[in-house]
């Protein structure tokens, strides 16, 4: 904090991350001799660059770009790139920190980054957006790599984006590699990409509903967002027999009285996807409940799925949630709750799964298509589909194993301390580097 006082996002991430890691830490102090922590939160490498580009009248517009790789312990870099205006250094390093034990979770051999920009893709041409993407990547060209940091999308960078930021590199280094995850499947993207973060964040709820012998069968499931990861956890949500009651944007919260139904489904993705509108035309479309200027958690429901973004729950949130009934919380964002509405949820003993293990099944999925770029192959759906399923369950083994508490399972601390423990033996031994 004395070194970063501006960066609350940052020390919320690792706040969370010690708290659960503490009294395993004095029970092998080994760790803390290597200091080991005070290396953990600190950035391998943290690059800030311009990135110029012009607009459709013609005006030079300048944003800040930034890749934060945070540790190579396990692997090369990996974690998405995020186009927000909310975008800054601190915010990017608590992506990074989280991506770190999140990538260990998922047993693939990737260490942990993240970058991004303040640019807003939102409003924005196709021709600015490509023309963004291009400068930015003629910068970051050159601090990336297949066996180095391999970047993917997140908020603000999806397909589109993905796609002109790979053509730029392979321009610039002249070499078509695998680079960057979450390519169309017409130039080496792997199937089930775009699926992986939301239907891995249902397999992994299903897996902790299951301990407590329930399922989505007939619940009422809250989720807010509309963009990449709710929509694919809202899929899978329906496929299994649940009732998608909420999606929610910036503006507000839509309120699906009854569940989604498949033709809502097909609409979101439409206007979301190809259309870039906003949920209150969804709202209008089919004559549904928009509550503006509102989050999803005072909607009564059985499982909350938020997928937006950092703190969009908080303790009263939280408390909205328990009275209503809810049973199970699992994060599709990156630390969606805050520190107190996590602290509601434990206390409570529902179900809850921080976004590090219930969202892995993204960069797991991207971890599959490094594999399938290295060895020039192309596994089908249903392959990709089963290894992920298989992932999401071993994450949640993983949790089990190391979260037992009473008889009950704090799934906090058993992420927190699963992923550490691969990144800490192998820190541990390559020396102090
Ligand atoms: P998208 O850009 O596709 O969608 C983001 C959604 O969240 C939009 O509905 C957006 O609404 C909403 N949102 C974003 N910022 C805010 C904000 N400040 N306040 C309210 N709503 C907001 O992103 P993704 O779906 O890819 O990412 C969502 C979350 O999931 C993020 O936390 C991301 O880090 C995490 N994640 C994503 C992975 C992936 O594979 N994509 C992998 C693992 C985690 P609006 O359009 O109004 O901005």
């Amino acid at each position: 904090k004395r070194r970063d006082p501006d960066q609350p996002e940052f020390h919320q991430a690792v706040e969370e991350v010690l708290r659960s890691l503490w009294p395993f830490l004095e029970a092998n102090p080994h760790y803390r001799q290597a200091g080991i922590l005070e290396r953990i939160v600190e950035p391998e490498r943290a690059i800030l660059f311009r990135v110029p580009w012009v607009d459709d009248q013609g005006r030079v517009q300048v944003n800040r770009g930034y890749r934060v790789q945070m540790s190579s312990a396990i692997g090369p870099y990996k974690g998405g790139l995020r186009f927000h205006p909310s975008v800054n250094l601190g915010v990017l390093k608590f992506l990074a920190f989280e991506q770190v034990f999140k990538n260990s979770l998922t047993s693939l051999p990737m260490g942990g980054g993240k970058g991004g920009s303040d640019f807003d893709p939102k409003g924005k041409s196709d021709g600015e957006v490509m023309r963004f993407c291009q400068s930015f990547m003629t910068e970051l060209y050159r601090h990336i790599g297949a066996d180095l940091d391999v970047p993917a999308g997140d908020i603000g960078v999806g397909g589109r984006e993905i796609g002109f930021l790979f053509g730029q590199y392979k321009r610039l280094s002249n070499q078509f590699t695998s680079v960057l995850t979450g390519k169309g499947v017409a130039y080496g993207g792997s199937l089930i990409r775009p699926e992986a973060t939301g239907y891995g964040c249902v397999y992994f709820a299903e897996e902790m509903l299951k301990t407590r012998r329930e399922s989505f069968d007939g619940k009422r499931v809250a989720i807010s967002g509309s963009g990449n990861v709710a929509q694919y956890a809202a899929l899978k949500v329906m496929e299994l027999g649940g009732q998608v009651i909420s999606l929610s944007d910036s503006d507000g919260t839509l309120f699906l009285e009854g569940g989604m139904t498949r033709a809502q489904w097909d609409y979101l993705m439409d206007l979301k996807n190809v259309r870039r509108g906003r949920l209150s035309e969804m709202a209008l479309h089919f004559g549904l409940q928009f509550y503006a200027g509102q989050r999803p958690w005072h909607l009564a429901c059985d499982i909350a799925l938020p997928c937006a973004t950092q703190n969009e729950l908080d303790a009263d949130d939280a408390r909205a949630l328990l009275k209503s009934g809810c049973i199970c919380v699992a994060e599709g964002a990156n630390m969606p709750s805050t520190l107190e509405a996590v602290d509601l949820f434990v206390e409570a003993g529902i179900l809850y799964a921080p976004g590090k293990a219930s969202n892995a099944g993204g960069v797991a999925v991207s971890g599959l298509e490094m594999s399938q770029n290295a060895m020039r192959l192309h596994w089908s759906e249903g392959e990709v589909d089963t290894k992920l399923h298989s992932i999401m369950q071993s994450i949640h083994h993983a949790c089990v194993n190391y979260g037992e508490e009473n008889g009950q399972v704090n799934y906090v601390k058993g992420a927190n301390i699963a992923g550490f423990v691969k990144v800490a033996d192998a820190m541990l031994a390559q020396g102090v580097v």
